[in-house]
């Protein structure tokens, strides 16, 4: 038994994906798991989004692919195929999305079948150009699905609209059973932007990519940490790591099995807040590497081997944390027990 869990919320996950396919209209609402689920665990999190509905699901590389495998779902693999992931590809188990011209070259020479095909209109990240494809490079390659990807969804930028007109323009071109374009923020930014299929990740995992998905996405992963030990620190004395915390007065004091290590922000030294049995429970002092105080005189029950919820909020945390909701969420570490999911 690790003293470290994720408490996951099965019925959060859901409610949130169920928002995204409700928003998407008459679209089809996937799901990107890449990074293992954006750091929940993609097993537990691909099983219950297939329970709730959802049938695209969307990895980075072939090891996540492979690991996906034994559910037996649609899984597309955004980073393409290099030579080494042939053989994968070519097991059947996933689709790749192609993304360069050597990429659709060397699907095309292996008799590669089903495929998906990423376009850019406008990041320069990944995908070929409208020019490859309006020069036919496409021509009978076996598409199901044709996306894109917005830079800048989560704010009201000109560029949406210009990658939106771009991609609209490709319809018809290549044969390509669907068309899909929009992330969680492009699913807020309306119905125009979804085409055939969205593809959602941060809002499904509790993130809040822009405005319109305040009070409609929940929280779905939940740090808890066991306390290590419990203490009294006297007025005048210090905890951690430099000496950061002072105790104004007597102190009781818990020290929680949870640190950077773990993805909790050093940043949040002297300014985090954990919570148990209804107590609000400040952080003290430095974040350590694997360790975490917080002052606990407004929970005297709390003792030795009891679990602590750390407030985990994704949008004030990466605030508090000068950092993305997509950083935080990844950045949870692997120590974590990713199994409880209630
Ligand atoms: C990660 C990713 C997504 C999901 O983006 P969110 O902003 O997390 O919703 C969708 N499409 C592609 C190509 C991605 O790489």
């Amino acid at each position: 038994m690790l003293p470290l869990r994720l408490r996951l919320d099965t019925d959060a996950l859901q409610v949130n994906w169920r928002a995204c396919d409700r928003l998407s209209g008459s679209a089809a609402c996937g799901a990107a798991v890449k990074a293992d689920g954006y750091g929940l665990g993609a097993t537990g999190v691909v099983s219950r989004l297939a329970d709730a509905g959802c049938r695209d699901f969307f990895v980075a590389t072939w090891a996540e692919a492979r690991a996906l495998a034994p559910l037996g779902l649609p899984l597309s693999v955004l980073h393409g195929v290099r030579e080494e992931d042939m053989e994968d590809a070519l097991a059947g188990f996933a689709r790749p999305v192609l993304n360069t011209p050597t990429q659709v070259a060397r699907w095309k020479a292996a008799g590669g079948g089903a495929c998906d095909v990423m376009v850019d209109t406008g990041m320069n990240r990944l995908g070929l150009s409208t020019g490859d494809v309006a020069a036919g490079l496409l021509d009978g390659v076996d598409i199901d699905t044709l996306m894109s990807h917005l830079a800048s969804a989560d704010e009201d930028a000109p560029l949406n609209e210009r990658q939106r007109t771009a991609f609209a323009a490709l319809a018809g071109t290549t044969g390509a059973r669907r068309m899909s374009l929009a992330n969680s923020a492009g699913i807020a930014l309306g119905e125009r932007y979804a085409f055939d299929l969205t593809r959602p990740g941060l809002a499904l995992y509790g993130g809040v990519p822009r405005a319109e998905f305040e009070g409609i996405i929940r929280q779905v992963a939940f740090p808890e940490a066991q306390v290590l030990q419990r203490r009294l620190v006297r007025a005048g004395d210090t905890v951690g790591y430099n000496a950061a915390w002072t105790a104004p007065a007597d102190t009781q004091v818990a020290i929680l099995n949870m640190g950077y290590a773990d993805g909790y922000p050093r940043a949040l030294s002297n300014g985090g807040v954990a919570e148990a049995g209804g107590a609000t429970l400040p952080v003290i002092g430095r974040v350590s590497m694997d360790l975490i105080a917080i002052a606990v005189d407004a929970a005297p029950y709390l003792k030795e081997g009891d679990w602590v919820q750390l407030d985990f909020t994704l949008p004030a945390v990466a605030v508090a944390a000068g950092r993305s909701q997509y950083e935080v969420l990844t950045g949870l570490g692997t120590r974590f027990d990713r199994t409880a999911w209630g």
